[in-house]
């Protein structure tokens, strides 16, 4: 049975559906694909360019064509504010003034595609998000201080910033990176995001962690306390002379938290941890703190008036 349009008589074929009595010219008229508010309010960030989307600040796009358009997609078109029988509804913003937003909204209706025209009132509030709240005001909740043991050299200074780098891509609550001498100093908007930074160094570098709580007195009437996590890298790199419990030794391999080092005293070479070497007294020794001599072929350390020999 061949179905026509109740309003202009035009007849049903293959990509032009009869929608409820209607054909898609004269629906688009009269009924709406999706329901959506005349006016919405988009909330920006002037620092930062971040969104209110669904209740959390989320970074959308420079352009506010794209920040309208997303939040009309994924907090206005829903299931139950769509007309039955129209699947995959999305929306374009197809130009955007001051005050209106011209909105294409296009549906697929039994596998054919309808588009319609909308105007919506677009009102642009702008308001500090939190977290740029909290960097105006000077606020934040954690310091960290990362250093290295040994001085910061070759393959460490370039891990060292693409590390920072990337801490400060991932972690929104990282706020401030300041260069240090052989390390870095980072301010953290939130204790725990600091704490899982430490733990990431500790495990993949072998980082030796300190956290300091200090009372910071009250703070909207909680008692209130502010984190210093002492971070150490070792930065040793093949052949540093170190010291391991007591013991010279020669940096021989390093590969995350491990390394491979020669003992001096014995010629013996094992691998070990650098969470155990930590707590067995690790110590980095500098060039002027011992003599390298050479006699008869072989090559002496001297050290503290004992000599060791180097290639064994
Ligand atoms: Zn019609
Ligand atoms: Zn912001």
């Amino acid at each position: 049975m061949v179905r026509f349009c109740v309003r202009c008589g035009a007849e049903e074929k293959e990509g032009f559906p009869i929608i409820d009595g209607l054909c898609p010219r004269c629906f688009v008229k009269e009924r709406k694909i999706v329901e959506l508010p005349p006016k919405i309010e988009v909330t920006l960030c002037p620092s930062c360019g971040s969104t209110l989307l669904r209740g959390k600040w989320v970074f959308i796009s420079d352009r506010i064509e794209e920040v309208v358009e997303t939040i009309i997609n994924e907090a206005f078109i829903k299931r139950t504010n769509t007309y039955p029988g129209f699947e995959d509804v999305f929306a374009e913003v197809k130009e955007l003034t001051d005050t209106t937003a011209r909105i294409l909204v296009t549906g697929s209706y039994r596998g054919a595609l309808v588009s319609q025209e909308v105007l919506i009132n677009v009102l642009v509030k702008k308001r500090l998000c939190p977290r740029c709240m909290k960097i105006k005001s000077g606020h934040f909740e954690a310091e960290m201080q990362i250093r290295t043991m040994a001085p910061l050299r070759g393959e460490w200074s370039r891990r060292f910033v693409s590390d920072v780098q990337s801490m400060r891509r991932l972690q929104e609550s990282v706020v401030d990176v300041k260069e240090v001498k052989n390390g870095v100093d980072v301010k953290v908007l939130d204790q725990r995001a600091a704490m899982k930074l430490a733990s990431y160094l500790k495990r993949v570098f072998g980082a030796r962690v300190v956290s300091t709580w200090k009372d910071a007195g009250y703070r909207s009437g909680r008692k209130h306390s502010k984190l210093t996590v002492s971070v150490r890298l070792p930065g040793l790199i093949e052949g540093d002379v170190i010291e391991l419990g007591g013991r010279l030794a020669i940096v021989v391999a390093f590969y995350g938290p491990k390394m491979v080092i020669k003992f001096l005293d014995t010629g013996e070479e094992v691998t070990v941890s650098l969470q155990r070497a930590w707590t067995e007294g690790l110590r980095y020794l500098a060039d002027k703190e011992y003599a390298i001599k050479e006699e008869g072929g072989k090559r002496y350390l001297l050290y503290k008036g004992r000599a060791y020999i180097m290639d064994r």
